[in-house]
């Protein structure tokens, strides 16, 4: 836990970076959409902190809170569950921080400039919370990580793994949507996240260094 006036200073940080996103302007294609950063993305004192590649519509686009009501979403709280986690242990955020939508209104990826044009609200974020352990949800997220610090990991090849990044621990996992799950079994995303809560607890020391620790 932070001492008080750290927790005041991030508080008051956390306050400004979500007024300064709720008004940001800087893609074209995202105007009318919902800026999902808010104090419903998690607790600031989290201790790690997960990072997906945007809101779904059928989601955070509706509810506000990043991986609620919808497929993804639900299945990404069963995982937390299988590494003891909950909503309140965590805190939530995505790459692109608006819903990304193609010209049906169907989902579509974060084009780069959009991944470039939210990469300073991801630093800022990053910042302010000060995770001692990052999970990057899917190849969009990994490579938006890598933007901040580069790594030069490919997710087929780092998932599950845990590595030295930016000051912190960073694990690599697979999106939990319902296109990865048609080819990657939820037994193995269970497993992932036990893997985690071992990182989590210590067991696993990433690159030979330890985990820190967050007081
Ligand atoms: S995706 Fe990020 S940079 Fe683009 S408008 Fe939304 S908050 Fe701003």
């Amino acid at each position: 836990m932070a001492p008080p006036d750290d927790r005041a200073r991030r508080d008051a940080a956390f306050a400004t970076l979500m007024a300064t996103v709720a008004a940001c302007r800087r893609c074209p294609a995202m105007e009318g959409r919902r800026r999902v950063l808010t104090t419903a993305n998690g607790d600031i004192d989290a201790p790690i902190m997960f990072i997906a590649e945007a809101p779904g519509r059928g989601g955070a686009e509706r509810t506000g809170v990043p991986f609620s009501g919808d497929f993804s979403g639900r299945t990404f709280e069963r995982l937390l569950g299988e590494g003891g986690w909950t909503r309140d242990d965590v805190f939530i955020t995505n790459a692109a921080l608006c819903n990304p939508q193609g010209p049906t209104g169907a989902n579509r990826a974060p084009s780069r400039q959009e991944l470039t044009n939210c990469s300073g609200h991801l630093r800022a974020t990053l910042a302010i919370v000060d995770p001692p352990v990052v999970v990057t949800l899917g190849a969009v997220a990994l490579a938006a990580v890598g933007r901040i610090e580069p790594h030069g990991l490919k997710l087929t090849e780092a998932r599950g793994q845990s590595f030295a990044w930016y000051g912190r621990t960073l694990v690599p996992l697979f999106h939990p949507s319902p296109k990865v799950l048609a080819w990657f079994p939820y037994v193995r995303m269970v497993e992932d996240f036990r893997t985690l809560r071992a990182v989590m607890d210590g067991a696993i020391i990433p690159d030979g260094k330890e985990v820190v620790q967050k007081e």
